[in-house]
């Protein structure tokens, strides 16, 4: 079977956008309301001459649970069911209280996790995502999932990890 890689994050930074990218055509459902992505959309996709399958996450909408709630179940099934979980925030922002529920489940687990600050549209947010290194899931990746800025080193790390 192909190695799974699977996109977790808030609704809104990009996930389905950096999706697209990595498929390099538009297909994975992108939307200015959050929660648009319907439950678990599975991708084949190839980068540098390797196949895989890209996971995009993140398709509720926000009920009684709360958001907190579901970004975390959404990451729990995710990294049940993938090879390499790619965790995405939004670096124009910065880790959230809702990413840091996140980022405790990811530091449990023992598969590859990849961190994207997606949004960094240029370089002077590069600075700002660096400060993502403080959330201990090492090394974060700089992209811009709409210009495709990053978006070559960012699937090089995910391959590696795959
Ligand atoms: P998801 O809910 O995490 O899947 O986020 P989407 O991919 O649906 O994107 C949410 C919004 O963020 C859309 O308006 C996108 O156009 C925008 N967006 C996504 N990536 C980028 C990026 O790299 N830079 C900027 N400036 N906006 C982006
Ligand atoms: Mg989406």
């Amino acid at each position: 079977a192909l190695p799974v890689l699977a996109i977790v994050g808030r609704p809104n930074v990009g996930k389905s956008t950096l999706v697209n990218r990595v498929l390099g055509r538009r297909e994975a459902v992108v939307e200015d309301v959050p929660g648009v992505t319907r439950d678990r959309v599975r991708y084949e996709t190839e980068w540098a001459g390797r196949r895989f399958v890209v996971v995009d996450t993140g398709g509720w909408e926000h009920d009684a649970k709360g958001l907190a709630a579901r970004v975390a179940e959404q990451a729990e099934m995710a990294i049940e069911l993938a090879d390499a979980v790619l965790f995405v925030v939004d670096g124009q922002v910065g880790a959230t209280a809702t990413d840091e529920a996140v980022v405790r489940l990811l530091r449990k687990t023992k598969k590859p996790v990849i961190l994207a600050a997606n949004k960094v549209d240029d370089t002077r947010g590069e600075l700002e995502a660096a400060s993502l290194w403080s959330l201990g899931l090492g090394q974060p990746y700089p992209v811009s999932a709409l210009h495709g800025r990053g978006s070559g080193d960012l699937l090089d790390a995910v391959l590696a990890a795959l």
